[in-house]
């Protein structure tokens, strides 16, 4: 098949007051009104969410949580709700980010309750997988990423495959300036989606949006995008620059 429509995501993580995220909206409004090729999505804090979304309501630019509660509501001082984040302009989740699962604990259980709420509210889930350095070192790659996918996905009835995206990122490349190579990334990538089929069908895994997360900046961006079986990156540092958020968008319009 012709390679998928690539989907780029910046995550700001917690940097950006409401007032720095405005200007940064304001500035990838401006600079990004020509990409037809590629979905682009930024994960500003919850706080910022309602005025990103205010500067990105006539643009193309979709916006994703960075996390989510459960539940519906009660009382879980400090968490917010999926219709919290859908009534604010949300569209799409990340769930599981390493930060969550390795700075907060989160489990695959956790992270598959918050998959199966994104589903049930209509959330489009950025399921995030990555083994640790140690994982990877010890030869367990295959085997935490496998039990990952598959944990995450438990009880998931799939009718498209635009309502999930996974992002394969491998902890030991997340912030520390360290990317996968190509050759690791579409290895991973091609073993997550034999996973999907598995969990679905290979018509569903053949289809969905596998993104590469960990240390993407503009100077390692054509490597990895050009791969098969990589279909878009997650940013984390290099979305807080609008200038290399945008190179790496631009670059992406080229697959
Ligand atoms: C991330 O936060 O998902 C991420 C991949 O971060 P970075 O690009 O900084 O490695």
């Amino acid at each position: 098949m012709n390679k998928r429509r690539l989907i780029i995501g910046g995550n700001w993580k917690m940097f950006k007051t409401p007032s720095e995220a405005v200007s940064a909206a304001k500035a990838l409004k401006v600079k990004l009104v020509n990409i037809e090729h590629v979905d682009v999505v930024v994960c500003p804090p919850a706080i910022d969410i309602v005025s990103v979304r205010e500067i990105l309501k006539e643009s193309s630019i979709k916006i994703a949580g960075q996390n989510m509660h459960w539940e519906n509501e009660g009382a879980y001082t400090g968490e917010v709700s999926a219709g919290m984040l859908i009534d604010s302009g949300c569209e799409y989740i990340i769930i599981g980010h390493s930060e969550r699962r390795h700075v907060f604990g989160e489990t695959d259980g956790e992270v598959n309750k918050k998959v199966l709420k994104a589903f049930a509210t209509g959330l489009k889930p950025i399921l995030c997988v990555g083994e640790t350095l140690d994982e990877r070192n010890s030869g367990h790659t295959e085997d935490v990423v496998g039990r990952q996918v598959r944990a995450g996905l438990a009880g998931v009835v799939l009718s498209s495959p635009q309502q999930l995206v996974i992002a394969y990122e491998p902890v030991w490349a997340i912030g520390t300036g360290v990317n996968a190579t190509p050759e690791q990334a579409e290895e991973a990538h091609c073993f997550i989606r034999k996973i999907v089929a598995d969990v679905f069908d290979s018509s569903l895994a053949d289809e969905i949006c596998i993104q590469y997360g960990g240390s993407v900046k503009p100077a390692n961006a054509e490597e990895l995008l050009k791969n098969k079986n990589v279909d878009g990156a997650l940013i984390g540092g290099a979305s807080l620059d609008p200038e290399d958020f945008c190179s790496i968008i631009k670059i992406a319009e080229k697959f």
